[in-house]
């Protein structure tokens, strides 16, 4: 057991700021959500806790954070008081700051979350879109992955945002327990509405994409780490068939992305020919169609059961023609896949148009003929700016100069 004298050692920041476990003083103590066990036990090692002792300890922890959304040590029972004093010396447990919710007619609820830069405090905070889907069989959360994107899909809002920086994994699980909070998921919460559960279903998250803005294999440690959490059954406990990470084509991270979290596979597809995807989602100038198609045949785990999604956005007079639609057909012929076709969602200044709703079908009766469900995304949340591909928030990247001043280097 850990003598309080230990606390009070490493326990300067309490005394300046208070025992408020989200307290925003300058001493950082150090934030739980997002760190793997191991971590957590490392730090608690380092409390001067016995190797098994922190790893109870760390089972408890995790089970507050993920599966009973608990953001107050002294709500712990089964933790001893001198521990969770220890625990609030040390720790905090913090979830992002709700600046809005919207509400579209069909119901998909975006939020602007906000987090403190948590390597620098002294950093203007970040703005993050997260937006929840709801529909009769399933509950989705789209989660953010990055502020802004470094890629500038011409066809996609956040691809006009410079990339503000990296969310942490802290950040990115975050989002999904403020979600979770907000939508009356943990237990004893309340429900905004009545009958957001999807049938079936005890809870209405009951799906995760990593679709929101940024692209995740540029931020491939944090997203893994943060996917590990929500798979683990003693974490958020979805299943890895029900987490799919979208990606424009970062190829050299597929393979890990397989191996590393198992989870399913999306792919930003949107053109049949290196020509037009080059000018759609430049990164294929880097990763070509043809490279990009053998990732995605060798995904560790890939099979007719647990197909790729092809992702393919449906612009007018671009990418729409009947030739297009066989070209599809012909070039996912050997891999195990799905199609999903997604109408355009404008935004302000977007130099595309949605495909007229005939042509959508057309297409997808090509595909369909060839075997392939091709399901046209409902366009859900559009009267929100919620849809795919609207997201974007006001966050700016700040030059180093200012940065540095700021953080006082
Ligand atoms: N950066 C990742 C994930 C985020 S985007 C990626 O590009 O895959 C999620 C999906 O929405 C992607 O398939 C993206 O290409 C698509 N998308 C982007 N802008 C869109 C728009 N305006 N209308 C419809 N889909 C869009
Ligand atoms: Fe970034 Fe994805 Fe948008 Fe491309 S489609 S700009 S990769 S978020």
């Amino acid at each position: 057991m850990v003598s309080l004298d230990l606390v009070t050692g490493k326990n300067l920041a309490a005394e300046k700021s208070g025992p408020d476990h989200a307290a925003s003083s300058s001493f950082a103590r150090t934030d739980l959500v997002g760190l793997d066990r191991a971590e957590i036990q490392k730090l608690l090692v380092s409390l001067g806790l016995d190797d098994k002792e922190a790893r109870m300890r760390t089972r408890q922890l995790w089970n507050w954070i993920y599966v009973n959304g608990i953001t107050d040590f002294e709500k712990m029972s089964n933790v001893s008081k001198a521990t969770r004093e220890l625990f609030l010396a040390n720790f905090s447990l913090k979830r992002p700051e709700v600046i809005s919710e919207q509400v579209s007619s069909d119901g998909t609820r975006k939020w602007l979350f906000r987090f403190k830069d948590p390597a620098n405090p002294n950093l203007p905070p970040v703005d993050v879109e997260t937006v929840y889907i709801p529909e009769p069989s399933r509950g989705t959360l789209c989660v953010s992955s990055q502020v802004g994107c470094t890629l500038t899909c011409s066809f996609c809002h956040t691809g006009t945002q410079r990339l503000v920086r990296n969310l942490s994994a802290g950040e990115i699980v975050g989002q999904v327990l403020m979600a979770r909070e907000l939508l009356g998921d943990f237990p004893g919460g309340t429900r905004p509405v009545n009958g957001l559960v999807p049938r079936g279903e005890t809870r209405a998250i009951t799906n995760i994409v990593m679709m929101g803005m940024g692209e995740p294999l540029y931020n491939f440690e944090n997203v893994k780490n943060a996917m590990l959490i929500f798979s683990d059954g003693d974490g958020l406990s979805i299943s890895k068939r029900r987490i799919t990470l979208s990606t424009s084509g970062v190829v050299p991270q597929i393979e890990a992305t397989g191996k590393e979290t198992g989870v399913m596979l999306a792919i930003s597809l949107h053109a049949v020919n290196d020509e037009l995807r080059n000018k759609l989602v430049p990164i294929n100038k880097k990763w070509p169609i043809k490279e990009l198609l053998l990732a995605c045949k060798n995904y560790p785990g890939v099979s007719n059961a647990r197909r790729i999604t092809f992702e393919y956005v449906m612009l007018k007079g671009v990418n729409d023609s009947d030739a297009d639609a066989r070209e599809l057909v012909r070039l996912l012929a050997n891999i195990p896949a799905k199609i999903n076709l997604i109408p355009f969602n404008p935004w302000p200044g977007s130099p595309y148009e949605c495909s007229d709703w005939e042509t959508i079908e057309r297409f997808s009766d090509i595909v369909n003929k060839a075997g392939y469900a091709s399901p046209v995304r409902t366009p859900r949340g559009r009267d929100i700016f919620a849809a795919c591909g609207q997201l974007k928030s006001e966050s700016e990247r700040l030059s180093k100069k200012k940065r540095d001043a700021l953080s006082g280097a």
